[in-house]
């Protein structure tokens, strides 16, 4: 693999588009749900246990972290929801299905997603920048928050989209024959398909892809702790509000497990940044703001980039106009304030804030534009100007 790509440039950008396209015109060409007769052969081939219906067909594996109830009830214990499921019923995610008292993923395998993105569009900023990162998701989400930009799939059962079959040998191979330094769980939830995340991580690690998550942190310790030692990296956590009322009302969740999530992952080392999707009259206070950063700052680390980005209305939230630049600019000298060292402007592109600056010396490091790096300055962790230690993961 090559990693001297430390430039992403409009060429490089160009390329990933045109091999983006091809790999979707592979796929959408070859394993789809539609093409049942196809399917059935590559199945037969990779003897994988499978369940179809008329219109189907799903890998089925049997699910990981659920424990079984009486009367053929089991209760899942993969996030904080802990759904109680009958049988022939499925959990809030819509893709774990309880089949005569055994729960099973229903998205093995079955991508409905799958893109070469940069890794800034993640955003992950001090994650090896400027590489690409092969990007997959299944359908379902453990939340419903009503801004969700890609709500066509995370609001969706596996029945709704339209899904390759991509085993994780073949996840690794694609992101290898697309330069890909990493692979990212992406766009829905990848909590709910954690079995498939696990096993593209393992084997991703076996040939030496990354794997990166991107997350809402609505999962349990358990399976938090096994993703980071088997399988993940880098990990992006939206945290959508420091508020209960804002996870009640708007994601049908709560704040509490997710601070836990945060603790847990601080205490686990692996690397992670933070983004904080600014929507007004919602999450906007700057009160909220400050003492999210403050406990940020005090409680887990100031080296933590976070990221305040722009909500522009969709899905739900049609209602509310896009988040003014000037509140973003406000909250990010809030937590800038309150001791945080890397905070950026998200979805302003050509924004200062999307740079990267040196803590120290305070001279700029990465030059960005929306998601292309157009200058670095960070040679082996280290600031090019003074020598500081920039925390993070380098090429
Ligand atoms: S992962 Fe899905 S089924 Fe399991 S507890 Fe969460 S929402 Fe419920």
């Amino acid at each position: 693999m090559k990693s001297k790509n430390l430039f992403f440039s409009r060429r490089n950008f160009l390329k990933s588009t045109f091999k983006t396209s091809f790999l979707l015109y592979l796929l959408s060409n070859f394993p789809f749900t539609s093409n049942l007769l196809f399917r059935k052969k590559l199945h037969a081939k990779t003897k994988v246990p499978e369940f179809i219906d008329n219109k189907h067909i799903f890998v089925l594996k049997e699910a990981k972290y659920y424990k079984k109830l009486d009367m053929k009830k089991i209760e899942c214990e993969l996030c904080p929801h802990r759904c109680r499921i009958g049988d022939v019923e499925r959990g809030m995610c819509g893709v774990r299905e309880n089949r005569d008292g055994v729960y099973y993923t229903l998205v093995y395998a079955n991508p409905c997603a799958v893109h070469v993105d940069p890794i800034e569009k993640k955003p992950l900023f001090h994650f090896l920048p400027a590489t690409l990162s092969f990007s997959i998701a299944t359908a379902g989400c453990n939340m419903a928050c009503k801004f969700c930009q890609n709500w066509d799939i995370s609001q969706s059962r596996p029945e709704q989209t339209q899904n390759a079959f991509l085993p994780p040998e073949k996840v690794v191979e694609f992101a290898k024959r697309n330069n890909c330094h990493s692979i990212a769980y992406t766009y829905s939830e990848p909590t709910v398909f954690t079995e498939y995340v696990l096993d593209c991580g393992i084997e991703g690690r076996k040939q030496g892809v990354k794997s990166v998550t991107i997350s809402n942190g609505y999962i349990n310790e358990k399976p938090l702790r096994d993703l980071c030692k088997y399988a993940l990296d880098a990990v992006k956590i939206d945290f959508k509000a420091y508020t209960e009322k804002f996870y009640k009302d708007i994601c049908l969740a709560k704040l509490k497990p997710v601070i836990k999530t945060l603790e847990v992952l601080k205490d686990i080392g692996i690397w992670f940044e933070l983004v904080y999707l600014i929507i007004p009259t919602l999450n906007d206070k700057l009160k909220d703001i400050q003492k999210m950063s403050k406990w940020i700052s005090s409680q887990l680390s100031s080296d933590i980039p976070l990221h305040f980005t722009r909500f522009h209305p969709t899905y739900i939230l049609k209602n509310l106009p896009p988040t003014p630049i000037s509140t973003i600019e406000k909250a990010r000298s809030v937590a800038l304030n309150e001791g945080m060292k890397y905070v950026y402007v998200g979805n302003v592109p050509g924004h200062e804030g999307e740079n990267t600056y040196c803590h120290s010396c305070k001279k700029t490091l990465i030059r960005r534009f929306g998601f292309s790096v157009l200058e670095n300055n960070i040679s082996k962790g280290k600031c090019k100007f003074c020598g500081s230690k920039i925390p993070g993961v380098w090429v």
